[in-house]
Protein backbone atom coordinates (compact mmCIF):
# COMPACT_ATOMS: atom_id res chain seq x y z
CA UNK A 1 0.00 0.00 0.00
CA UNK A 2 2.97 2.44 0.98
CA UNK A 3 4.15 2.86 -2.40
CA UNK A 4 0.96 4.35 -4.72
CA UNK A 5 0.55 6.42 -1.37
CA UNK A 6 4.08 8.17 -1.75
CA UNK A 7 4.09 11.77 -3.64
CA UNK A 8 6.53 12.19 -6.31
CA UNK A 9 9.63 13.93 -5.11
CA UNK A 10 10.21 17.69 -5.19
CA UNK A 11 13.57 16.94 -7.26
CA UNK A 12 11.54 14.71 -10.13
CA UNK A 13 8.89 16.86 -10.73
CA UNK A 14 7.69 19.69 -8.37
CA UNK A 15 4.81 20.81 -10.19
CA UNK A 16 3.60 17.02 -10.09
CA UNK A 17 4.52 17.11 -6.58
CA UNK A 18 2.70 20.38 -5.53
CA UNK A 19 -0.50 18.65 -6.83
CA UNK A 20 -0.73 15.60 -5.13
CA UNK A 21 0.47 17.18 -1.83
CA UNK A 22 -2.88 19.53 -2.12
CA UNK A 23 -5.31 16.95 -3.86
CA UNK A 24 -3.43 14.19 -0.69
CA UNK A 25 -3.57 15.83 2.05
CA UNK A 26 -7.19 16.77 1.54
CA UNK A 27 -6.48 20.41 1.08
CA UNK A 28 -8.63 21.28 -1.64
CA UNK A 29 -10.05 19.49 -4.80
CA UNK A 30 -11.03 20.23 -8.49
CA UNK A 31 -14.40 20.98 -8.97
CA UNK A 32 -17.18 20.57 -11.51
CA UNK A 33 -16.92 23.82 -13.02
CA UNK A 34 -13.86 24.35 -14.50
CA UNK A 35 -11.12 26.18 -13.08
CA UNK A 36 -13.01 26.53 -9.89
CA UNK A 37 -11.57 24.98 -6.79
CA UNK A 38 -13.33 23.55 -3.58
CA UNK A 39 -11.18 23.98 -0.70
CA UNK A 40 -11.36 21.40 2.02
CA UNK A 41 -11.08 21.78 5.57
CA UNK A 42 -7.49 21.05 5.90
CA UNK A 43 -6.75 23.81 3.38
CA UNK A 44 -10.18 26.26 4.68
CA UNK A 45 -8.05 25.68 8.24
CA UNK A 46 -4.97 27.46 6.83
CA UNK A 47 -7.07 29.92 5.50
CA UNK A 48 -9.19 30.65 8.68
CA UNK A 49 -6.02 31.15 10.89
CA UNK A 50 -4.33 33.83 7.93
CA UNK A 51 -7.60 35.40 7.75
CA UNK A 52 -7.82 36.05 11.59
CA UNK A 53 -4.22 36.97 11.98
CA UNK A 54 -4.72 39.71 9.41
CA UNK A 55 -7.86 40.81 10.03
CA UNK A 56 -6.44 41.47 13.20
CA UNK A 57 -3.07 43.41 11.96
CA UNK A 58 -5.78 45.67 9.37
CA UNK A 59 -7.92 46.51 12.75
CA UNK A 60 -4.84 47.66 14.36
CA UNK A 61 -3.88 49.69 11.72
CA UNK A 62 -6.86 51.47 12.14
CA UNK A 63 -8.93 49.57 9.30
CA UNK A 64 -13.11 48.69 9.61
CA UNK A 65 -14.71 45.67 7.25
CA UNK A 66 -17.38 46.05 5.24
CA UNK A 67 -19.05 44.36 2.39
CA UNK A 68 -19.82 45.60 -1.12
CA UNK A 69 -21.63 43.44 -4.12
CA UNK A 70 -20.43 40.80 -5.73
CA UNK A 71 -22.17 42.33 -8.69
CA UNK A 72 -20.67 45.73 -10.85
CA UNK A 73 -22.48 47.43 -13.69
CA UNK A 74 -20.66 47.00 -16.68
CA UNK A 75 -20.18 50.57 -17.46
CA UNK A 76 -18.46 51.14 -14.07
CA UNK A 77 -15.70 49.26 -15.17
CA UNK A 78 -15.12 51.30 -18.54
CA UNK A 79 -14.96 54.17 -16.71
CA UNK A 80 -11.35 53.85 -15.92
CA UNK A 81 -9.47 53.62 -19.29
CA UNK A 82 -6.81 51.50 -18.04
CA UNK A 83 -8.43 49.72 -15.37
CA UNK A 84 -10.81 47.93 -17.96
CA UNK A 85 -7.85 47.21 -20.20
CA UNK A 86 -6.25 45.14 -17.61
CA UNK A 87 -9.44 43.45 -16.72
CA UNK A 88 -11.82 43.36 -19.56
CA UNK A 89 -10.39 39.52 -20.61
CA UNK A 90 -10.86 38.09 -17.66
CA UNK A 91 -14.59 39.42 -17.08
CA UNK A 92 -17.27 36.98 -16.43
CA UNK A 93 -20.75 38.88 -17.31
CA UNK A 94 -24.22 38.54 -16.24
CA UNK A 95 -27.03 39.17 -18.86
CA UNK A 96 -29.70 37.43 -17.70
CA UNK A 97 -31.44 37.47 -14.23
CA UNK A 98 -34.46 35.92 -13.27
CA UNK A 99 -35.23 34.86 -17.01
CA UNK A 100 -34.96 38.52 -18.57
CA UNK A 101 -32.18 39.72 -20.45
CA UNK A 102 -30.93 42.58 -18.17
CA UNK A 103 -30.53 46.51 -19.34
CA UNK A 104 -27.12 46.55 -18.50
CA UNK A 105 -24.85 43.26 -18.20
CA UNK A 106 -23.52 43.10 -14.62
CA UNK A 107 -19.48 42.09 -14.58
CA UNK A 108 -19.02 39.98 -11.43
CA UNK A 109 -16.36 41.16 -9.30
CA UNK A 110 -12.81 40.60 -10.36
CA UNK A 111 -11.77 43.42 -8.07
CA UNK A 112 -13.67 46.18 -6.30
CA UNK A 113 -12.28 49.30 -6.91
CA UNK A 114 -14.55 50.47 -9.21
CA UNK A 115 -17.95 50.34 -7.17
CA UNK A 116 -16.63 50.99 -4.11
CA UNK A 117 -15.12 53.75 -5.43
CA UNK A 118 -18.55 54.85 -6.73
CA UNK A 119 -19.99 54.61 -2.96
CA UNK A 120 -17.40 56.52 -1.44
CA UNK A 121 -17.86 59.75 -3.68
CA UNK A 122 -21.50 59.78 -2.45
CA UNK A 123 -20.46 59.26 1.26
CA UNK A 124 -17.25 62.05 1.41
CA UNK A 125 -18.05 66.11 0.95
CA UNK A 126 -15.16 67.55 3.13
CA UNK A 127 -11.95 66.54 4.09
CA UNK A 128 -13.45 65.99 7.35
CA UNK A 129 -14.66 62.84 5.67
CA UNK A 130 -11.35 61.38 5.27
CA UNK A 131 -9.73 59.28 5.41
CA UNK A 132 -12.16 56.48 4.55
CA UNK A 133 -9.88 53.11 5.80
CA UNK A 134 -11.93 49.88 4.60
CA UNK A 135 -11.54 46.49 4.10
CA UNK A 136 -13.75 43.67 2.83
CA UNK A 137 -12.95 39.91 2.67
CA UNK A 138 -14.86 38.76 -0.47
CA UNK A 139 -14.19 36.07 -3.06
CA UNK A 140 -13.90 37.62 -6.79
CA UNK A 141 -13.68 35.99 -10.26
CA UNK A 142 -10.92 36.49 -12.89
CA UNK A 143 -11.77 34.66 -16.03
CA UNK A 144 -8.62 31.60 -15.97
CA UNK A 145 -7.81 28.98 -18.49
CA UNK A 146 -5.33 27.28 -16.45
CA UNK A 147 -5.74 26.55 -13.66
CA UNK A 148 -3.24 25.64 -10.51
CA UNK A 149 -5.11 24.97 -6.98
CA UNK A 150 -4.82 28.05 -4.66
CA UNK A 151 -1.97 30.12 -7.10
CA UNK A 152 -4.61 30.52 -9.92
CA UNK A 153 -8.24 29.87 -10.24
CA UNK A 154 -10.98 31.54 -11.90
CA UNK A 155 -12.71 32.29 -8.22
CA UNK A 156 -10.47 33.05 -5.16
CA UNK A 157 -10.84 34.38 -1.74
CA UNK A 158 -9.40 37.61 -0.59
CA UNK A 159 -9.31 40.62 1.14
CA UNK A 160 -9.25 43.71 -0.63
CA UNK A 161 -8.11 46.54 1.05
CA UNK A 162 -9.64 50.59 -0.12
CA UNK A 163 -8.68 53.77 1.22
CA UNK A 164 -9.31 57.52 0.42
CA UNK A 165 -7.40 60.23 1.54
CA UNK A 166 -6.97 64.06 1.21
CA UNK A 167 -3.36 64.44 0.16
CA UNK A 168 -0.81 61.98 -1.99
CA UNK A 169 1.64 61.68 0.78
CA UNK A 170 -0.79 60.47 2.99
CA UNK A 171 -1.86 57.88 0.34
CA UNK A 172 1.70 56.83 -0.23
CA UNK A 173 2.19 56.29 3.62
CA UNK A 174 -1.01 53.96 3.36
CA UNK A 175 0.49 52.00 0.72
CA UNK A 176 3.70 51.88 2.10
CA UNK A 177 2.12 50.69 5.36
CA UNK A 178 0.00 48.07 4.30
CA UNK A 179 3.03 46.31 2.64
CA UNK A 180 4.54 46.04 5.69
CA UNK A 181 1.69 44.79 7.49
CA UNK A 182 1.47 42.03 4.71
CA UNK A 183 5.63 41.32 4.96
CA UNK A 184 5.41 41.07 8.95
CA UNK A 185 2.27 38.86 8.29
CA UNK A 186 4.48 36.26 5.76
CA UNK A 187 7.38 36.57 7.42
CA UNK A 188 6.22 36.31 11.05
CA UNK A 189 3.34 33.59 10.48
CA UNK A 190 3.83 32.19 7.13
CA UNK A 191 7.85 32.06 7.86
CA UNK A 192 7.87 32.98 4.20
CA UNK A 193 10.93 35.75 3.61
CA UNK A 194 9.79 38.31 0.79
CA UNK A 195 11.40 41.19 -1.03
CA UNK A 196 9.48 43.96 -0.68
CA UNK A 197 9.75 46.73 -3.79
CA UNK A 198 8.11 48.32 -6.86
CA UNK A 199 6.86 47.19 -9.66
CA UNK A 200 7.72 48.42 -13.22
CA UNK A 201 4.89 50.20 -15.06
CA UNK A 202 4.63 47.11 -17.27
CA UNK A 203 4.08 44.88 -14.35
CA UNK A 204 1.96 47.51 -11.96
CA UNK A 205 -1.91 47.07 -11.40
CA UNK A 206 -4.05 48.32 -14.45
CA UNK A 207 -5.15 52.05 -13.22
CA UNK A 208 -2.22 52.37 -10.26
CA UNK A 209 0.06 55.15 -9.62
CA UNK A 210 2.31 53.08 -8.35
CA UNK A 211 2.60 48.79 -7.28
CA UNK A 212 4.48 47.25 -4.52
CA UNK A 213 4.46 43.81 -3.86
CA UNK A 214 5.86 40.99 -1.62
CA UNK A 215 7.56 38.32 -3.57
CA UNK A 216 8.77 35.04 -2.14
CA UNK A 217 10.97 32.34 -3.54
CA UNK A 218 9.22 29.04 -3.57
CA UNK A 219 11.71 26.14 -3.30
CA UNK A 220 11.93 25.47 -6.86
CA UNK A 221 13.80 28.87 -7.02
CA UNK A 222 10.49 30.48 -8.90
CA UNK A 223 9.24 33.63 -7.91
CA UNK A 224 5.55 34.16 -6.39
CA UNK A 225 3.76 37.08 -5.76
CA UNK A 226 2.23 36.71 -2.52
CA UNK A 227 0.38 40.54 -2.43
CA UNK A 228 -0.03 43.83 -3.61
CA UNK A 229 -0.31 46.81 -2.17
CA UNK A 230 -0.77 50.13 -4.68
CA UNK A 231 -1.23 53.81 -4.78
CA UNK A 232 -4.25 54.92 -7.01
CA UNK A 233 -2.80 57.58 -7.09
CA UNK A 234 -6.43 60.07 -7.99
CA UNK A 235 -7.13 58.01 -11.45
CA UNK A 236 -10.06 56.09 -9.66
CA UNK A 237 -11.68 59.58 -7.86
CA UNK A 238 -11.57 61.47 -11.59
CA UNK A 239 -13.04 58.38 -12.86
CA UNK A 240 -16.17 58.80 -9.82
CA UNK A 241 -16.19 61.69 -9.12
CA UNK A 242 -15.04 61.61 -5.37
CA UNK A 243 -14.54 64.95 -4.46
CA UNK A 244 -14.07 66.92 -1.45
CA UNK A 245 -13.89 70.34 -0.23
CA UNK A 246 -10.51 70.90 1.32
CA UNK A 247 -9.69 73.20 4.35
CA UNK A 248 -9.17 76.34 2.58
CA UNK A 249 -12.14 75.72 0.40
CA UNK A 250 -11.34 74.16 -2.84
CA UNK A 251 -12.36 70.71 -4.42
CA UNK A 252 -10.32 68.16 -4.75
CA UNK A 253 -9.86 64.74 -5.59
CA UNK A 254 -8.82 62.62 -3.19
CA UNK A 255 -6.15 59.85 -3.77
CA UNK A 256 -6.83 56.09 -3.14
CA UNK A 257 -4.69 52.95 -2.27
CA UNK A 258 -5.48 49.36 -2.60
CA UNK A 259 -4.23 46.51 -1.53
CA UNK A 260 -5.09 42.53 -1.40
CA UNK A 261 -3.46 39.03 -0.36
CA UNK A 262 -5.27 35.78 -1.33
CA UNK A 263 -5.82 32.13 -0.97
CA UNK A 264 -2.68 32.19 -3.15
CA UNK A 265 -0.92 32.48 -0.16
CA UNK A 266 -2.08 28.98 1.09
CA UNK A 267 -0.20 27.37 -1.69
CA UNK A 268 2.38 29.68 -1.25
CA UNK A 269 3.15 28.13 2.16
CA UNK A 270 3.03 24.75 0.80
CA UNK A 271 5.96 25.59 -1.89
CA UNK A 272 7.85 27.18 1.12
CA UNK A 273 7.58 24.22 3.51
CA UNK A 274 6.38 20.99 2.00
CA UNK A 275 8.97 18.22 1.60
CA UNK A 276 8.62 15.07 0.08
CA UNK A 277 6.75 13.20 2.86
CA UNK A 278 4.16 15.98 2.57
CA UNK A 279 2.89 19.88 4.10
CA UNK A 280 4.70 21.43 7.12
CA UNK A 281 2.59 24.32 8.68
CA UNK A 282 4.12 26.53 10.72
CA UNK A 283 2.41 26.19 13.90
CA UNK A 284 1.00 29.78 14.11
CA UNK A 285 -1.00 28.96 10.97
CA UNK A 286 -1.73 24.72 11.65
CA UNK A 287 -5.56 24.17 12.19
CA UNK A 288 -4.43 21.49 14.61
CA UNK A 289 -0.83 22.24 16.50
CA UNK A 290 -0.65 18.28 18.05
CA UNK A 291 -2.31 15.59 17.34
CA UNK A 292 -1.92 13.06 20.01
CA UNK A 293 -2.08 8.98 18.45
CA UNK A 294 -2.86 6.88 21.29
CA UNK A 295 -0.62 3.58 20.97
CA UNK A 296 -2.31 0.17 22.42
CA UNK A 297 -3.04 -3.73 21.79
CA UNK A 298 -5.62 -4.78 24.60
CA UNK A 299 -8.92 -3.00 25.47
CA UNK A 300 -7.68 -2.28 28.96
CA UNK A 301 -4.74 -0.25 27.28
CA UNK A 302 -6.77 1.25 24.89
CA UNK A 303 -8.91 2.91 27.68
CA UNK A 304 -5.96 3.81 29.63
CA UNK A 305 -4.37 5.88 26.80
CA UNK A 306 -7.59 7.29 25.66
CA UNK A 307 -8.32 8.46 29.14
CA UNK A 308 -4.92 10.30 29.47
CA UNK A 309 -4.93 11.34 26.22
CA UNK A 310 -8.07 13.48 27.35
CA UNK A 311 -6.52 14.56 30.24
CA UNK A 312 -3.67 16.43 28.15
CA UNK A 313 -6.51 17.65 25.84
CA UNK A 314 -8.65 18.94 28.26
CA UNK A 315 -5.68 20.49 30.35
CA UNK A 316 -3.93 21.84 27.78
CA UNK A 317 -6.26 22.97 24.53
CA UNK A 318 -9.51 23.95 27.17
CA UNK A 319 -11.63 26.53 26.13
CA UNK A 320 -11.23 28.44 28.87
CA UNK A 321 -7.13 28.99 28.87
CA UNK A 322 -5.97 32.04 27.31
CA UNK A 323 -5.68 32.23 23.61
CA UNK A 324 -1.86 32.47 23.34
CA UNK A 325 -1.62 29.46 26.17
CA UNK A 326 -4.84 27.14 24.59
CA UNK A 327 -3.02 24.51 22.36
CA UNK A 328 -5.04 22.95 19.51
CA UNK A 329 -4.91 19.23 20.34
CA UNK A 330 -6.74 16.83 17.83
CA UNK A 331 -6.76 12.60 19.10
CA UNK A 332 -6.31 10.71 16.72
CA UNK A 333 -8.71 7.62 18.55
CA UNK A 334 -9.71 5.39 15.42
CA UNK A 335 -9.99 2.27 15.44
CA UNK A 336 -8.77 -0.32 12.96
CA UNK A 337 -6.04 2.04 11.33
CA UNK A 338 -2.41 1.26 12.96
CA UNK A 339 -0.52 3.91 14.51
CA UNK A 340 2.30 4.01 11.29
CA UNK A 341 -0.74 4.96 9.14
CA UNK A 342 -1.85 7.38 11.11
CA UNK A 343 1.83 8.99 11.62
CA UNK A 344 1.69 9.11 8.24
CA UNK A 345 -1.50 11.05 7.50
CA UNK A 346 -0.75 13.45 9.66
CA UNK A 347 2.62 13.94 8.43
CA UNK A 348 1.27 14.57 5.14
CA UNK A 349 -1.23 17.02 6.47
CA UNK A 350 1.99 18.46 7.99
CA UNK A 351 0.70 18.80 11.61
CA UNK A 352 3.88 20.36 13.53
CA UNK A 353 3.58 17.93 16.41
CA UNK A 354 2.76 14.70 17.27
CA UNK A 355 2.73 12.51 20.88
CA UNK A 356 3.06 8.90 20.53
CA UNK A 357 1.76 7.58 23.97
CA UNK A 358 1.53 4.13 24.81
CA UNK A 359 0.69 1.79 27.71
CA UNK A 360 5.17 1.68 28.46
CA UNK A 361 5.26 5.74 28.30
CA UNK A 362 2.43 6.06 30.45
CA UNK A 363 4.09 4.25 33.19
CA UNK A 364 7.03 6.50 33.58
CA UNK A 365 4.47 9.47 32.94
CA UNK A 366 5.83 10.08 29.70
CA UNK A 367 5.19 10.38 26.02
CA UNK A 368 6.85 10.74 22.63
CA UNK A 369 7.18 13.95 20.85
CA UNK A 370 7.54 13.95 17.22
CA UNK A 371 8.64 17.75 14.96
CA UNK A 372 7.30 17.06 11.55
CA UNK A 373 9.75 20.14 10.23
CA UNK A 374 13.25 18.09 11.95
CA UNK A 375 11.59 14.87 12.42
CA UNK A 376 13.20 15.22 16.11
CA UNK A 377 11.95 12.36 18.21
CA UNK A 378 12.36 12.85 22.03
CA UNK A 379 10.82 11.48 25.20
CA UNK A 380 9.10 14.23 27.37
CA UNK A 381 7.59 13.97 30.80
CA UNK A 382 3.84 14.61 31.22
CA UNK A 383 4.15 16.80 33.63
CA UNK A 384 5.64 19.82 31.49
CA UNK A 385 4.67 18.82 28.57
CA UNK A 386 2.84 22.33 27.96
CA UNK A 387 5.76 24.42 28.24
CA UNK A 388 7.75 22.08 26.42
CA UNK A 389 5.39 21.96 23.64
CA UNK A 390 4.95 25.45 23.57
CA UNK A 391 8.66 25.80 23.80
CA UNK A 392 9.13 23.59 20.67
CA UNK A 393 6.47 25.27 18.62
CA UNK A 394 8.08 28.56 18.90
CA UNK A 395 11.37 27.47 17.98
CA UNK A 396 10.04 25.76 14.82
CA UNK A 397 8.25 28.69 13.97
CA UNK A 398 12.03 30.68 14.20
CA UNK A 399 13.71 27.66 12.24
CA UNK A 400 11.43 27.23 9.39
CA UNK A 401 11.80 31.38 8.83
CA UNK A 402 15.34 30.70 9.17
CA UNK A 403 15.33 27.67 6.87
CA UNK A 404 13.86 29.61 4.56
CA UNK A 405 15.65 32.63 4.17
CA UNK A 406 18.81 30.68 3.68
CA UNK A 407 17.25 28.45 0.89
CA UNK A 408 16.37 32.23 -0.86
CA UNK A 409 19.92 33.77 -0.33
CA UNK A 410 21.35 30.39 -0.83
CA UNK A 411 19.52 30.57 -4.57
CA UNK A 412 19.96 34.34 -4.71
CA UNK A 413 22.69 35.75 -7.10
CA UNK A 414 24.48 39.26 -6.75
CA UNK A 415 27.26 39.39 -8.66
CA UNK A 416 27.90 40.60 -11.94
CA UNK A 417 26.83 38.40 -14.69
CA UNK A 418 26.54 38.12 -18.20
CA UNK A 419 23.33 37.95 -20.31
CA UNK A 420 24.38 34.37 -21.50
CA UNK A 421 24.76 33.46 -17.84
CA UNK A 422 21.56 34.66 -16.88
CA UNK A 423 19.71 32.89 -20.07
CA UNK A 424 21.15 29.24 -18.97
CA UNK A 425 20.60 30.40 -15.28
CA UNK A 426 16.66 30.98 -15.91
CA UNK A 427 17.35 27.78 -18.39
CA UNK A 428 18.00 25.69 -15.70
CA UNK A 429 18.13 26.10 -12.04
CA UNK A 430 16.93 29.70 -11.82
CA UNK A 431 16.97 31.69 -8.82
CA UNK A 432 16.60 35.51 -8.03
CA UNK A 433 19.14 37.94 -10.03
CA UNK A 434 19.68 41.12 -9.16
CA UNK A 435 20.98 43.03 -11.89
CA UNK A 436 20.95 46.74 -13.21
CA UNK A 437 18.53 47.70 -15.74
CA UNK A 438 18.50 50.80 -17.91
CA UNK A 439 14.75 51.90 -16.86
CA UNK A 440 13.89 50.53 -20.86
CA UNK A 441 10.49 48.39 -21.35
CA UNK A 442 12.35 47.06 -24.73
CA UNK A 443 15.03 45.43 -22.38
CA UNK A 444 12.26 44.53 -19.97
CA UNK A 445 10.24 42.47 -22.76
CA UNK A 446 12.86 40.96 -24.31
CA UNK A 447 14.22 39.42 -21.55
CA UNK A 448 10.58 38.36 -21.33
CA UNK A 449 10.35 36.93 -24.74
CA UNK A 450 13.88 35.33 -24.31
CA UNK A 451 13.63 33.81 -21.03
CA UNK A 452 10.04 33.82 -19.42
CA UNK A 453 12.07 35.68 -16.04
CA UNK A 454 10.17 38.85 -15.59
CA UNK A 455 11.58 41.85 -13.15
CA UNK A 456 9.86 40.97 -9.82
CA UNK A 457 10.48 44.09 -8.12
CA UNK A 458 12.72 47.10 -7.95
CA UNK A 459 13.81 46.22 -4.93
CA UNK A 460 13.66 48.56 -1.43
CA UNK A 461 16.70 49.70 -0.28
CA UNK A 462 17.21 47.12 2.66
CA UNK A 463 17.13 44.79 -0.07
CA UNK A 464 19.68 45.98 -2.44
CA UNK A 465 22.77 44.95 -3.30
CA UNK A 466 25.75 46.47 -1.09
CA UNK A 467 27.61 47.14 -4.61
CA UNK A 468 25.13 49.18 -6.98
CA UNK A 469 24.91 47.71 -10.63
CA UNK A 470 26.54 49.70 -13.14
CA UNK A 471 25.25 48.50 -16.47
CA UNK A 472 22.07 46.36 -17.82
CA UNK A 473 21.48 42.81 -17.73
CA UNK A 474 20.57 42.60 -21.45
CA UNK A 475 21.84 46.02 -23.55
CA UNK A 476 24.64 46.79 -21.04
CA UNK A 477 23.91 50.28 -20.86
CA UNK A 478 24.39 52.83 -18.15
CA UNK A 479 22.32 51.06 -15.34
CA UNK A 480 19.79 53.24 -13.84
CA UNK A 481 17.98 51.71 -10.75
CA UNK A 482 18.64 47.50 -9.32
CA UNK A 483 16.06 45.41 -10.23
CA UNK A 484 15.15 41.20 -9.20
CA UNK A 485 14.73 39.40 -12.10
CA UNK A 486 12.93 35.87 -11.93
CA UNK A 487 10.58 33.35 -13.22
CA UNK A 488 7.55 33.54 -11.96
CA UNK A 489 4.24 31.74 -10.92
ZN1 LIG B 1 18.74 47.83 -21.14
Amino acid sequence: MADDKKLTTRAKDFSAWYNELVLKAEMADYSPVKGCMVIRPNGYGIWERMQRALDDMFKATGHQNAYFPLFIPESYLHKEKEHVEGFAHEFAVVTHGGGKKLEEPLVVRPTSETIIYSMFAKWVQSYRDLPILMNQWANVVRWEMRTRLFLRTTEFLWQEGHTAHATHDEAEAEARQMLGVYRDFMEGYIAMPVITGQKTDSEKFAGALRTYSCEAMMQDNKALQAGTSHNLGQNFARAFELKFQSEQGTEEFAWNTSWGVSTRMVGGLVMTHGDDNGLRCPPLLAPIEMVIVPIYKTDEERSQVLEAANNIAKSLGAWDRREYARLRIHIDSREGIKPGAKYYEWELRGIPLRLELGPRDLASNQGVLVRRDTKEKRPVSLDTLGEDVADVLSAMQRDMLAAAVDRRDANSHRKPMSYDAFRQLMDGEGGFVYAGWCGMASCEAEIKADTKATIRCLPDEEFRSAEVPTTCLKCGMASTVEALWAKAY
